[in-house]
């Protein structure tokens, strides 16, 4: 810090130094969550809206700290990012997902495609297509029932690697979406180049979907074009974060049919999932 000059020891202040603390708290609970099994996952139906029927899943990962109580993703998720945990928390959560499918599979219960979200710093590791192949083939799940989930920023990182890793993934028979599509200012040009099956709706815009008129008025030209551009590249449209009938008899309006939001259903524990997944189809 020295090297940076007097100035930089004024961000050093007390409130840093206690945030500081707390991010390497989590970080070194974390490690041993991940040893302990606090780690599991809950799934979020993707619905046809016109019929109700469930198409596929989301895995999300949850995390059950022996004393906090559950502690949401969004909060430890970069944390694993930052530190490299992530580098393990994603093939956790990708044994545990083949490892679902597998057994419902056994069960006699016929299971749905199932989507797994791959953070910017997995996508881009050198041994990522070799892990991917070792579990998938560990459980003998089908490559058609795994869709990979990367955030349009993610790939913009690096696009061309990002092409390439995608490509790779592709041909082996596994589906790619952009997630919180919108959010990351993509050309359409390089959409173009991107080896992807679906593109989701992020979920702030949907949030304004029945707002105040000036915010609705905004995100509905956004949705719309989304969804727009979705249907002329023959990509899938699934619009994340649908809550109200206002939002599904938008959506339904202009085009897109695949929900995932809470007016469905929740993420929910495997063992809730399954009544549904015989039930609705
Ligand atoms: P995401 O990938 O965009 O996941 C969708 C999030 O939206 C989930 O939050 C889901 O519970 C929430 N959601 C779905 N429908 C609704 C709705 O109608 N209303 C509202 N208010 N929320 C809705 P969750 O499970 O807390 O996950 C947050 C984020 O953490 C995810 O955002 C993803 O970026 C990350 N994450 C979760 N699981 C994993 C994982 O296994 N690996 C990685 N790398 N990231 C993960
Ligand atoms: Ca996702
Ligand atoms: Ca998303
Ligand atoms: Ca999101």
């Amino acid at each position: 810090a020295k090297a940076e000059g007097r100035g930089a020891y004024r961000f050093f202040t007390p409130a840093l130094n206690e945030q500081m603390h707390q991010q390497f708290q989590l970080e070194q609970d974390l490690r041993h969550g991940l040893e302990s099994e606090q780690l599991s996952l809950h799934f979020q139906p993707r619905v046809d809206m016109r019929t109700g029927h469930i198409l596929s899943l989301e895995a999300l990962v949850r995390w059950n700290h022996p004393r906090h109580g559950w502690i949401p993703p969004g909060r430890f998720i970069p944390v694993a990012e930052a530190t490299g945990l992530i580098l393990q928390i994603g093939p956790l959560v990708l044994r545990q997902a083949c490892g679902q499918l597998a057994r419902w599979r056994e069960a006699g219960i016929t299971p749905v495609p199932m989507a797994v979200n791959l953070s910017a710093n997995e996508l881009y590791q050198e041994a990522l297509i070799e892990c991917i192949d070792g579990i998938v083939d560990a459980f003998a799940i089908p490559p058609e029932l795994l869709e990979f989930e990367i955030t349009e920023s993610a790939t913009m990182r690096s696009i061309d690697r990002a092409v390439d890793i995608l490509a790779g993934l592709r041909e082996r028979g596994f589906s790619i979406a952009i997630d919180d599509f919108g959010t990351g200012y993509a050309s359409l040009n390089y959409l173009n180049r991107l080896p992807v099956n679906a593109l989701k709706i992020d979920r702030s815009f949907l949030a304004d979907i029945g707002a105040e008129s000036a915010r609705h008025d905004q995100a509905a030209a956004i949705v719309k074009a989304i969804i727009g551009l979705g249907n002329s590249l023959g990509l899938e449209g699934i619009a994340e974060g649908v809550e109200t009938r206002l939002q599904r008899d938008f959506l339904l309006q202009h085009g897109c049919h695949i929900a995932q939001g809470y007016l469905y259903s929740r993420p929910l524990p495997g063992a809730r999932i399954e009544p549904l997944l015989q039930a609705g189809r």
